[in-house]
């Protein structure tokens, strides 16, 4: 049976369906208009791309990983979870724009491990800077790399040092520090460079359900040290001679308390630096007198 109304109530009935029909749509709008922008590059539209550069000052980070054996226990791609991790959190509260997974680092080391991508370095330079440029060209004027690796930590400084070999529009910016030196619950072992007792206790946040502490004992970690040389003579082989199984440390030491609060002193350690870059305004001027004097050097007085 249809039911009928006097055609009054009809309008009326039919006006307050439109208004509550109305309603959603009117409120999406507005979330749609105040909504925050997302940190991650790939997430935002291209107009909103746009906002995001105006938001961050032209301040990018470029979160720096690897794809490696992280010991017997944990993810091959530990330290782009964990460094990704530590970037958007530390964009959300500070804004930045954050480039997409990066992980094409140096990782020689470990070419004798499964999972292991270990590029050339002609690549891991040109693929670097060919990034770098693409993201100045899209605004990002101060490129902050944030290291997640420590096979990195030569590659990184040399590739900074190198953009002063022709003039480019923006800095190049590294925060390379992941660990407290102190501080915080007290740890138990002392070796602890890689997929040890800090990382392992790190990904328990990130990424709780890619640990397996059951079988970080399943390999050692100990310093075999079979290297007789002097500490101020470098190989490249002295990481393989000293940890073989590409494992540095403990992972069962790990545990939640110890990753909170060393995540939580990374992020705010990202948010200084996120800050710290967005209020430099020295480094690009000196970088482009720098260029315009290395053009003719004869004439840098005195
Ligand atoms: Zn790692």
């Amino acid at each position: 049976m249809t039911r009928k109304c006097p055609p009054l109530s009809c309008v009326t009935l039919l006006a307050l369906s439109l208004v509550l029909a109305a309603k959603p749509f009117a409120r999406a709008q507005a979330a749609s208009s105040t909504s925050k922008l997302s940190v991650r590059w790939e997430e935002l539209t291209a107009s909103d791309f746009r906002d995001g550069i105006r938001r961050s000052q032209g301040t990018c980070l470029l979160p720096f990983g690897i794809l490696e054996k992280h010991g017997p226990h944990l993810p091959l791609g530990t330290d782009l979870l964990d460094v990704r991790y530590a970037a958007l959190h530390a964009a959300e509260e500070e804004y930045a724009v954050v480039f997409p997974e990066y992980y094409f680092g140096q990782i020689a080391e470990a070419r004798h491990e499964p999972g292991t991508m270990s590029y050339s370095r002609n690549l891991q330079l040109a693929l670097l800077q060919e990034t770098t440029d693409e993201m100045e060209r899209n605004g990002c004027k101060k490129v902050l790399i944030v290291n997640g690796h420590g096979g990195n930590e030569h590659l990184l400084p040399y590739f900074a040092q190198s953009q002063l070999d022709k003039p480019h529009d923006y800095v190049v910016y590294i925060f390379d520090k992941r660990t407290p030196q102190h501080g915080g619950p007290a740890k138990k072992t002392t070796v602890d460079m890689h997929a040890g007792e800090s990382e392992t206790s790190k990904m328990m946040i990130s990424r709780p359900d890619l640990v397996h502490p059951d079988r970080a004992a399943n390999e050692s970690g100990a310093d075999q040290a079979r290297q007789k040389l002097p500490e101020d003579i470098y190989t490249g082989i002295w990481w393989y001679t000293r940890f073989p199984f590409h494992y540095s440390g403990d992972g069962s030491a790990a545990t939640k308390e110890l990753g909170e609060y060393q995540m939580k002193w990374w992020i705010d350690s990202v948010v200084k630096a996120i800050r710290a870059v967005k209020a430099d305004d020295v480094s690009l001027k000196l970088q482009n007198e720098f260029y315009e004097k290395s053009a003719h050097p004869l004439d840098t007085q005195p």
